[in-house]
């Protein structure tokens, strides 16, 4: 029986702006990876250089899918149109489900120093595409971590890992969202839902995933075959974000910040968002 997970396919991401001139760099949602069911979009934003994200997203909307915000630095504020309002702060997660839409705007609440985190767009099933908006705002407080092994630490968003369940709960797709760091040398094999897709992302260092150690290095994305059993390596002290899904394994249709089924969805959507009925 093959269980463990091998690296199928090495990606990396592109620089693209997205907003008012948030300089980012796109890993999912691009010309080479257009989707990884049921993940639309990665995007991880980084710099110290307030020119670089001071802009914020002004006021847009969303149908049809969850937005995640994960903060590792920095801050940001949160308002839509309903009322509704958040902050976000170093190691907090924004988990969104847009449901049948909603209008916001994400600006920074800081003038200066690093920002950095992290943005994935996660796929709703046909029958919750229009299902009411919903937030779960978790500061980071919530977030439980774990040793996992002598040098090997996780933070737990979503899904159970170590023993310990992350906060995020209900959403169609069965996620898992790990934030694991590892000192040099160190590895750990990780249990994930066998059908799932799943990848890794390494944000800081460099290590060898999967029981045949394909080498990846910081910005680079694995993404990994089906099995139970994930190994990771660090080769360098090393911290990667492990996200997996169910497929939906429906046809998507996709313009801007609008994810649905059908092209008709989609012109439905923005006569939606024109008469304001987001
Ligand atoms: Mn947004």
């Amino acid at each position: 029986m093959a269980n463990t997970r091998e690296v199928a396919r090495k990606v990396v991401g592109q620089p693209t702006s997205d907003g008012a001139g948030v300089r980012m760099t796109r890993v999912i949602g691009t010309p080479r990876l257009d989707n990884f069911d049921p993940f639309l979009l990665l995007d991880e934003f980084r710099s110290d250089n307030p020119n670089d994200y001071i802009g914020g997203f002004p006021d847009h909307p969303h149908r049809g899918f969850e937005t995640v915000t994960y903060m590792l630095a920095g801050n940001m504020k949160h308002g839509d149109n309903q009322g509704n309002t958040g902050h976000l702060g170093p190691g907090s997660v924004q988990w969104m489900t847009a449901g049948r839409g909603i209008v916001h705007s994400e600006f920074p609440e800081q003038e200066d120093g690093l920002m950095w985190g992290f943005q994935l767009w996660v796929n709703l099933p046909a029958s919750d595409k229009m299902t009411a908006p919903r937030y779960q705002d978790i500061p980071a407080e919530d977030i439980p971590q774990v040793e996992l092994a002598e040098g090997v630490n996780a933070r737990v968003i979503a899904g159970e890992l170590g023993g310990v369940s992350g906060p995020v709960s209900g959403v169609a797709t069965q996620p898992i969202y790990f934030d694991i760091g590892l000192a040099d040398d160190k590895s750990y094999t990780v249990n994930l839902p066998e059908g799932h897709n799943a990848f890794a992302y390494v944000f800081e260092g460099s290590a060898k995933i999967g029981a045949a150690g394909t080498f990846i290095q910081r910005g680079e994305m694995a993404l990994l075959t089906h099995g139970t059993e994930l190994k990771i390596e660090a080769v360098d002290a090393c911290r990667c974000i492990i996200v997996a899904g169910r497929p939906l394994n429906e046809p998507i249709a996709r313009y801007g910040p609008f994810v649905m089924n059908t092209q008709a969805e989609i012109h439905k959507a923005f006569e939606d968002y024109q008469a304001g009925r987001m």
